[in-house]
């Protein structure tokens, strides 16, 4: 049995915990099957809006359980972690939202605001999904990396996000804008399917490849990740690829997650 053979689950958040607001139960009776086992479960977003602790406190009333900020890793984070362990404290610009300018601060980075014309230093550009961006906002993008020569990050490069109301355009749209009027590719995009989300998760949780599964509702971010990264995964059919009838070669596939249990 699955809940034998692995001491941490990395899960996926839309498709698998919640698809379009509304909760995805079936889903949620096994990660609480797995909780009163002593399997640890981590949830790995590629969602930077919001900060860890937002989630963790939506997850717990979901859960009915105690879920902490250091068991959700989003890309907001873990691009706030990957810059201090690279870089140090730097001076960021960012294109996205609360929930990532929190984390970026927490790290111990100095978010600067949308000037124009910039004030250089300027050490990077982190590019998140905002959903109230402006063309000011992002002049002052484009400027930092011109005129400061700041690298462009980007947290993921998810072109579209489901929400409640179909698919709208995604943090990669915006970063689509900025490769375009900079003519400028990022140094890194730290999302799904880059590995550094999960190795971040192994790393402070302190369990090996072999002991983790990934669980996740995408071939293209969730499963290709865990290959990348030589974990075993498991394609839930919740979300994308069940609706569009994508396949990949997932370590399980199943139609919900209780049929692992
Ligand atoms: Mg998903």
């Amino acid at each position: 049995m699955v809940l034998d053979k692995y001491k941490l689950l990395l899960v996926d958040l839309d498709g698998v915990v919640w698809r379009g607001g509304k909760v995805l139960e079936e889903n949620m009776a096994f990660l609480r099957a797995a909780h009163s086992k002593g399997v640890r479960v981590v949830f790995v977003t590629n969602n930077a809006t919001r900060s860890r602790r937002l989630y963790a406190e939506r997850l717990s009333s979901i859960l009915g359980l105690e879920v902490n900020a250091d068991d959700v890793l989003t890309s907001g984070y873990a691009t706030a972690v990957w810059l201090r362990e690279n870089y140090g404290a730097a001076r960021i610009l960012v294109v996205g939202e609360e929930g990532l300018i929190e984390e970026l601060t927490r790290q111990g980075h100095i978010v600067v605001g949308s000037m124009d014309p910039p004030r250089c230093p300027i050490d990077f550009v982190v590019v998140g999904l905002d959903r109230s961006v402006t063309y000011a906002k992002l002049t002052a993008a484009h400027k930092a990396i011109i005129e400061c020569k700041a690298g462009l990050i980007a947290c993921n490069a998810d072109n579209t996000i489901p929400t409640s109301l179909g698919l709208e355009p995604g943090a990669g749209a915006l970063l689509a804008f900025l490769k375009a009027s900079t003519g400028t590719e990022p140094l890194v995009v730290i999302g799904k399917p880059n590995t550094y989300m999960f190795e971040l998760a192994l790393r402070e949780k302190k369990v090996t490849k072999s002991e983790a599964l990934v669980i996740g509702d995408r071939c293209d971010t969730d499963v290709e990740a865990a290959k990348r990264a030589g974990l075993d995964s498991v394609l839930v059919l919740t979300g994308v690829a069940g609706e569009r009838g994508d396949k990949c070669d997932a370590t399980y596939i199943v139609d919900n997650l209780m049929e692992l249990a």
